[in-house]
C-alpha cells in the first residue's frame, strides 16, 4: 500500500518536475529499495533466528528474471515484464501463491518471487504512467489500465 501512494504521488511529480527526472530517480529508487532493502526487514523482522539464509534466498530470487533470456530481444526499452516472459506470467504467480504455503524454504522462495512481481508491477506503472501508448500491446495492459483506474478514476484511461 505504502509503494503504491508512493507511485500515485510520484504521477504528480511528474506533472510538475519533469525537467528534473524525479519520477525517474523515484523509479529507480523503489526499484533497488525493493529488490534489495525491503527483503532485509522481511528477513529480519520475520526470520530474526536465520535472517541472513533468509535474505540470500529472497536475493536469489531475482533469478526468476533469466527468463527475460529467452526473449527476442532480451533488452527492450518500455517493455512490462509481466504477462511477457514466461516466469512472470499470471500461472507462474498463481505458483508462486501456493509456494506461500509449503514448508521452508518453498514459502521464502515464494515470499521472494511475489516481491519481484511487486517490484516490476511497480516498474510497470511507472512506464504506463510516462508513456501509455508505449505500453498498448503490453501483456499486462489491462491490468495497469485496471490498478490505475482503481487509484486514480479521475484519469478515464
Ligand atoms: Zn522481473
Amino acid at each position: 500500500m505504502f509503494f503504491v501512494l508512493l507511485f500515485l504521488r510520484s504521477g504528480q511529480l511528474q506533472k510538475g518536475a519533469d525537467q528534473q527526472n524525479k519520477p525517474i530517480q523515484l523509479q529507480v529508487f523503489l526499484h533497488y529499495f525493493l529488490h534489495l532493502v525491503f527483503p532485509f526487514f522481511i528477513a529480519f523482522l520475520f526470520f530474526r533466528k536465520e535472517w541472513k539464509k533468509v535474505y540470500l534466498i529472497l536475493l536469489a530470487t531475482m533469478l526468476v528474471d533469466a527468463d527475460h533470456l529467452l526473449a527476442t530481444p532480451v533488452f527492450q526499452a518500455n517493455r512490462c515484464s509481466l504477462g511477457f516472459h514466461y516466469l512472470h506470467t499470471v500461472y507462474a504467480i498463481a505458483v508462486y501463491f501456493v509456494l506461500l504455503f509449503l514448508p521452508k524454504p518453498f514459502n521464502i522462495i515464494g515470499i521472494g518471487l511475489l516481491l519481484h512481481m511487486l517490484a516490476d508491477l511497480i516498474d510497470c506503472m511507472f512506464m504506463f504512467n510516462h508513456c501509455k501508448v508505449c505500453l498498448a500491446n503490453a501483456p499486462a495492459i489491462e491490468v495497469l489500465k485496471a490498478i490505475a483506474n482503481f487509484f486514480s478514476p479521475h484519469l478515464s484511461l
